[in-house]
Order: structure tokens, then C-alpha cells, then sequence
């Protein structure tokens, strides 16, 4: 019996990504929609065969505990709705998917966490990278030391984000502009793939002037972020120059390169060393399996199993605490050191 899922918001990545992801999916199904556009809502139901009493709106989200064939609520609104729609849906009786950005402040995130908590409700933050097989393949690479230790990680993130006047461009509706939307990759994929939490941020962030894109919410960042170990990560994110998604990770005797990255498709992985003097290049086969499918299915596999996702709320509670302190950081010109917190991994 596949789990049910409701879809709240129907924008671009619900319309272009998810709902055909699903139709892959092995454990999650589509149950149900959530939208405040009853027409749009209308035509998706027809197209994937969604009867007209599992659709609602903002205001009826609540009917959904009265749903049986809804298990999991997955959240894809503007971010500084998430909060309201999780504790909302915890509240109904179901597990929540939500998408990243997982709030917009650390409060917004402690409450979350406590809402699902209260509820007896699952909480995954949907960080599809960490559910994508190159990018998985990386991170077992450098656990098991295959080059050595890491020392060094450089990690980029920019798109041009439109001029069209959109809530990725306020402040209240978006909690920020390119950190929180795409320099989050950077940030929560070297945390993913060294499995340490970092001691110390230092950033700084520039937009161009004029640009009124960037009047509530900031172009440029590049944040320099310090780990325990000895690992400087440099990361850079912006809003306002071509795609560039790409990391590398450099260890003691070879590199590990990822461009693209971060994209939907497409991921690319070099990896550099030279065991015998000599200078060996390789390029593994991309096994070309949709991410969002896997995030839902493993959603779907812990509320069947009983266990805990791979990314709970804690994951995306650590992302903002330290959004915050880069934020502070590029504010007051200074590092931030950040507080010792148990290592993530101790949660999967
Ligand atoms: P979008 O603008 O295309 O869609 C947002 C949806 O929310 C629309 O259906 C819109 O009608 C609805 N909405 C409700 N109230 C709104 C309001 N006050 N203002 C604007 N829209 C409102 O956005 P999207 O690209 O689908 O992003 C939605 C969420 O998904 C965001 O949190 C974003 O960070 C996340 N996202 C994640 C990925 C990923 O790769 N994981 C990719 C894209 C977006």
C-alpha cells in the first residue's frame, strides 16, 4: 500500500517536478491537492485523476485530518509560509514534507519541530541532494577517507533570478534572497558530505546598486565557513549572474569534483588523484534517478517503517542557525562562532 500525498501550493517546482515524480515514485502516491487558485487546482485534479473531494484550499487545509488516504503533507509554498502549513498539518494528524528553505527564522523552526514532536508526527526537510546517488557516491568517498582527509571545499551557487516582481524578492515572504534560496546547497551539502557541524562563519555580501531586485533581499554572498577538523569551506552564492552549481572537495592525495552539482539533471562528478606518480581522471556513469522521487519515497519508507528521515527538522533547524550567524557575521564584519551542537548524524 503506497503512502498518500497531499501537494500544498501548485507552482513551478509542484506543476514541473514533483507531480511527475511521483508518477515514479515506488512507495508515494498523490492523494490529494491544497491550493489557493481553484481553477488551476481544477485542471491538475482532471490531469492526475484527483477527485474533487481531495482538493482544498487554504482555508479548508485543516479537512485534511478527515482524509484517510492522506498519510504525508508536503509543503511547497513560499518560505515564509512553511511554519504555519507544518504546524498546521501536524495538527491534522499527518507527517510533513517540507520544502527548503525550512522557515525563516530559528524560532519559526523550533516551533515546527515542536509541533510535529507534540503531534507524533514525522518531519523531513526535503534537501534532495542528500537523496541523489552522485552526491551520495561523494560524501561515502570522503567518509571512508579515500583520499585522506579533507582540507579544503569550495562550494558555488548562483543563478540570475528574474526581474519579474516576485516573492523571491521580499523580504517578509522569501526571509532573504540568494542565501536561503540556492547558497543553502552550499551550506547544507559540505555539512552532508563531512558530517561535521562547523565552529565559525565569516561572511560578507554585496548587491549591485540599483538593482531593484535586490532592495529587501541580498544578490551576492560568499561565506567562509571553519569545521572542527581543520576544513575551511569557501562558498559563494548569488541572484544575479548565470548558473554556476557546482563544488569540489580537496583531500590529502586527490579531488572531488561535482558540476553540475546541484541542478535537477545532469550531475557531474570528476574525481582526481594519482595512486602511482601518475595523474588518473574519473569520471563515474550518472545513474540518472529523479531526486525528488527518492526524497518522497524515503518519506513514504519512514512512515511505513517507522523511522526517522535522513533529513528530520533538526537538519533544516541547523541550516537557518547558521544562515543567521551569516547574516550577523557580514552585519558586524567579524566571525561568528557558532555553538557546539551534537553532530547531525546522530539523528539517522
Ligand atoms: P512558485 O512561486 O512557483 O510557487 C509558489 C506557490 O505558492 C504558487 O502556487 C503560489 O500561488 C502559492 N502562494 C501562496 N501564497 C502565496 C503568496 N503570498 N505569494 C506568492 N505565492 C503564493 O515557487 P516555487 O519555485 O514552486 O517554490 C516553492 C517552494 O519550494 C519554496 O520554498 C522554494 O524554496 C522551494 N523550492 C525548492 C526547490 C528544490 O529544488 N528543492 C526548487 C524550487 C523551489
Amino acid at each position: 500500500q503506497r503512502v498518500g500525498f497531499a501537494l500544498v501550493g501548485l507552482g513551478k517546482l509542484t506543476l514541473e517536478e514533483l507531480l511527475p515524480a511521483l508518477s515514479q515514485c515506488k512507495h508515494a502516491k498523490l492523494a490529494a491537492l491544497v491550493s489557493g487558485d481553484p481553477t488551476k487546482m481544477r485542471k491538475v485534479a482532471q490531469q492526475y485523476g484527483i477527485k474533487p473531494s481531495s482538493c482544498y484550499s487554504y482555508e479548508t487545509y485543516d479537512e485534511l485530518c478527515d482524509n484517510p488516504e492522506v498519510e504525508v503533507i508536503y509543503i511547497v509554498l513560499p518560505n515564509s509560509m512553511h511554519a504555519e502549513f507544518t504546524i498546521r498539518g501536524a495538527q491534522a494528524g499527518k507527517h510533513i514534507l517540507c520544502e527548503k528553505p525550512m522557515a525563516n527564522s530559528v524560532q519559526e523552526c523550533e516551533d515546527m519541530i515542536a509541533a510535529c514532536k507534540k503531534a507524533r508526527k514525522k518531519l523531513m526537510i526535503a534537501y534532495r541532494i542528500q537523496y541523489e546517488p552522485l552526491n551520495r557516491m561523494a560524501q561515502q568517498l570522503i567518509r571512508d577517507k579515500t583520499y585522506g582527509r579533507v582540507k579544503m571545499i569550495d562550494a558555488m551557487n548562483c543563478q540570475n533570478q528574474a526581474h519579474d516582481r516576485q516573492w523571491r524578492h521580499q523580504a517578509k515572504l522569501a526571509g532573504g534572497g540568494s542565501l536561503p534560496d540556492v547558497g543553502l546547497y552550499c551550506l547544507n551539502t559540505t555539512r552532508f558530505l563531512l558530517g561535521e557541524e562547523p565552529s565559525e562563519v565569516y561572511a560578507t555580501i554585496y548587491n549591485t546598486p540599483g538593482d531593484a531586485r535586490f532592495k529587501e533581499v541580498e544578490e551576492n554572498v560568499s561565506f567562509m565557513l571553519k569545521f572542527p577538523s581543520g576544513v575551511i569551506a569557501n562558498c559563494a552564492t548569488g541572484y544575479g549572474s548565470f548558473n554556476a552549481k557546482r563544488y569540489a572537495v580537496y583531500a590529502e592525495t586527490g579531488t572531488i569534483k561535482m558540476d553540475p552539482a546541484f541542478t535537477y539533471r545532469g550531475l557531474q562528478q570528476e574525481r582526481v588523484h594519482a595512486p602511482d606518480g601518475q595523474q588518473i581522471i574519473e569520471q563515474p556513469s550518472n545513474p540518472h534517478k529523479d531526486q525528488f522521487a527518492l526524497e518522497m519515497d524515503h518519506m513514504a519508507q519512514c512512515v511505513r517503517e517507522n523511522k526517522t528521515p535522513y533529513t528530520p527538522g533538526e537538519e533544516g533547524l541547523q541550516d537557518q542557525r547558521i544562515m543567521e550567524a551569516i547574516y550577523q557575521s557580514a552585519r558586524e564584519n567579524r566571525p561568528v562562532p557558532l555553538p557546539v551542537v551534537k553532530k547531525l548524524d546522530a539523528f539517522r
